[in-house]
Order: structure tokens, then C-alpha cells, then sequence
């Protein structure tokens, strides 16, 4: 029987975070249902799809939705909509746009690489990252100044990833650009809220199914009808190699419907009992300093940041690469580690994995104290 284990591919103990590089997010039983059932008959594709988006988008109080492998396919058709249209010949001619009109306004702090750069699935829709500001300083002149007759959009990139100060709010993106008659785009790949962005005007929105939601890997694409239906013609041109099956379709709506009707309270009082367990099992550990931490991006979402004392005698750099290695391999928040942190995210834990994370960081801190001990 296929297992991760018969393949030589370890489970990993997750206390990073719902990324794509771990396999999205692990599927809550009704599911892993949904898939299944979707996987024992045939369908009308084209029909599932929309029912589908139709299903999203008013479980988020959007016009329509399309269904896209993940926001980085999102963004590729977020792209191609506002460049190549619905046009046949413009929709065959993609990646190659020739025409005008196919500038991409995005501000500097948000030119991210989230795996791959932001910048080349713009290019893969056909369009052109006309980049605006500093990554400290974007003035609302400067986004108004490049919102001139070769502007098919601003992206807006909502993100941990992204430079968070300096760059300018969605609101006033949103205004200046509809001011000029250009749409706003918005990459909210990992976001937990599924409504905000397009009620603050934002015209299409993408979204990770694997991410926040807690669904497969997949994604979707909300926002206005029109332009929603602009996506779905690129699915008959670039947008084919990213094309979802049935058992991906019906098991994000499964999650979808299930995100939005959690237990919001109940859920973020077992991840803080999580948090606890890790913070109580880690202190008093020699050479490691703790701080529970909010979100950088604003989400609800506390974290354990470790990091390692002065004259501890060895690197946070080399903990993470002995807990990389451990057996089960743990992964931890790294993306801070050149600024002295990782953090231990509660969220992806099993309640027993608490225990095997803390016992498993105070092994490798005493091998790694006694290792370089002089
Ligand atoms: C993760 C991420 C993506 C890519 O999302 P996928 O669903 O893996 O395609 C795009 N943009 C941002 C900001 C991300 O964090």
C-alpha cells in the first residue's frame, strides 16, 4: 500500500505553519469525505467548476469565484483577465502579450518571492511588474503617477512576506486606482479572512486553499462577476497546465464551508493551550530565550519565539538543522532566523506532538551545549 513511510518520505512533526513546502494542510475528516465522494463518479467539469465558485463565492459575500491549484495560479489568472481580456487571439497569445496596456502596478514591499517570485507569475499572465516607491516609502503620489494608460491593474500583496510599514493601505490603493479607472488585485494567499478585501473594493482576490482554510492544495479567485468570468476564459489557454480536479473542486468547498462555520473561540483556545505547553516545557532551558509573539501580519494568530542566548555556545542556525534532522523530523518558523528568532507555531501541532517537540528541542540544546562545550 502507498505510505509515506514505504516511500521514504518521513511524516514531519509541523511546528511551522500551513506552507505549501509541507503539503499544505492535513484534511479534517468531512473532507477527506468530500473528496472521496467526488472521486466515485463522473461529472460535468465545466458545471462542477462553476457551481463550485458559485458555492464560494457567496459563502464569502462575493459576486462569483473560480477555482483555481493554488494563489500563485491565482495570480497568473488575476493577470490574464486584466490583460488579455477574454479575446481569443489574446488569450491563445499568452505569455507573449504584444499589445499596450498590460502594466502591472505593484509597490516595491510587496514584491515578494513566497517559493517563486510574484514578479514571474506576472509575467506568466502576460503582464509587466511596473514597480512603485521604496521598500520603506510609497507615496500615494508615486502609485497615482504610474496609474496612466499602460496600467491593467495594481497588485496588492497581503502578506508576511510582505514589508508591512511604508507601503501604502489597501484603502488607498483601492481609491486611487479606482479613481483612474484601474482594478485592484489582491494576492491574500495565507489570510484568514475571506471577506475583508473585497469589502474594502478590492475587485478580484486570491486565496490558498491549503493555507488558512485548511483545505487541499488549491485555491480560488473572488471578486467581480465580469471579471471572474475574464479567469475562466484563460482556463482554454494558460491557465490549463493549473487546472483542478473533482476531488480537489468538492473537497474546497467542503473546506470552505467548514472554515467559515468553525468555532472560532473554541479554536483559539486550544491553540493557546498548545502555545502554553510549549512555553512551560521550554522555559528554563539553558542558552534559550522564549517570547510568545502576535502575528507580523496581523493575524490572530500567537506563536513561542525561540532564540538562543549569547555565549550559549551554539546557533539557533545549528538547532534547526539538528531538528531538521531528528526522527520525526520537526520543522520550525525559520524565515527570522538571520534576525536571532524562530518560532514554534501551534497551530498545525497535534496535542501530543507538544510534548515531542519540547522534549525533542531540550535533547538537541543538551547535546548541542555538551557537543561545543570546551
Ligand atoms: C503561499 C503564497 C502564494 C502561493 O500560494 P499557493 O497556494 O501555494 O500557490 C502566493 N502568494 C503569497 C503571498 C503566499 O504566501
Amino acid at each position: 500500500m502507498a505510505s509515506y513511510e514505504a516511500l521514504g518520505a518521513s511524516p514531519v512533526i509541523n511546528a511551522s505553519g500551513r506552507m505549501t513546502a509541507l503539503g499544505g494542510s492535513v484534511l479534517a475528516p468531512e473532507v477527506r469525505e468530500a473528496m472521496s465522494r467526488a472521486a466515485e463518479a463522473y461529472v460535468d467539469m465545466d458545471d462542477l467548476l462553476r457551481q463550485a465558485g458559485a458555492r464560494i463565492a457567496a459563502l464569502c459575500g462575493a459576486e462569483d469565484a473560480f477555482l483555481t491549484t493554488g494563489a500563485a495560479a491565482g495570480v497568473v489568472a488575476m493577470v490574464a483577465a486584466v490583460v488579455a481580456g477574454d479575446d481569443p487571439a489574446r488569450v491563445r497569445a499568452l505569455p507573449d502579450a504584444t499589445w499596450p496596456r498590460r502594466d502591472i502596478v505593484v509597490q516595491a514591499g510587496h514584491l515578494v518571492d513566497f517559493g517563486a517570485p510574484i514578479e514571474q507569475m506576472v509575467r506568466l499572465g502576460g503582464g509587466r511588474v511596473r514597480a512603485v516607491g521604496a521598500v520603506n516609502a510609497v507615496p500615494r503620489s508615486a502609485l497615482e503617477a504610474a496609474l496612466d494608460g499602460e496600467a491593467a491593474a495594481v497588485l496588492y500583496v497581503q502578506s508576511h512576506h510582505a514589508v508591512g510599514r511604508g507601503q501604502l493601505p489597501l484603502e488607498e490603493v483601492v481609491a486611487s486606482a479606482h479613481a483612474a479607472g484601474v482594478p485592484v488585485l489582491v494576492d491574500a494567499a495565507a489570510e484568514e479572512d475571506l471577506t475583508r478585501y473585497v469589502r474594502l473594493g478590492a475587485d478580484l482576490v486570491a486565496y490558498s486553499g491549503g493555507k488558512a482554510i485548511g483545505g487541499p492544495s488549491s485555491g480560488f479567485v473572488l471578486g467581480r462577476r465580469h471579471l471572474v468570468a475574464l479567469c475562466r476564459a484563460h482556463e482554454h489557454g494558460i491557465l490549463r497546465p493549473m487546472k483542478i480536479g473533482k476531488e480537489t473542486a468538492l473537497a474546497l468547498v467542503a473546506a470552505t464551508e467548514r472554515y467559515l462555520l468553525r468555532d472560532d473561540a473554541a479554536e483559539h483556545l486550544a491553540w493557546e493551550e498548545r502555545l502554553e505547553g510549549l512555553r512551560a516545557g521550554l522555559s528554563g532551558v539553558d542558552g534559550l530565550r522564549l517570547a510568545v509573539e502576535a502575528d507580523e501580519a496581523g493575524r490572530a494568530i500567537r506563536r513561542l519565539a525561540v532564540g538562543v542566548e549569547p555565549g550559549a555556545g551554539f546557533t539557533l542556525a545549528q538547532l534547526v538543522e539538528r531538528l531538521r534532522r531528528a526522527s520525526p523530523p520537526i520543522a520550525v518558523r525559520s524565515h527570522r532566523l538571520a534576525e536571532g528568532w524562530i518560532a514554534l507555531d501551534p497551530r498545525p501541532l497535534r496535542p501530543s506532538e507538544v510534548d515531542v517537540v519540547v522534549g525533542r528541542i531540550r535533547a538537541e540544546v543538551a547535546y548541542l551545549r555538551g557537543a561545543t562545550a570546551p
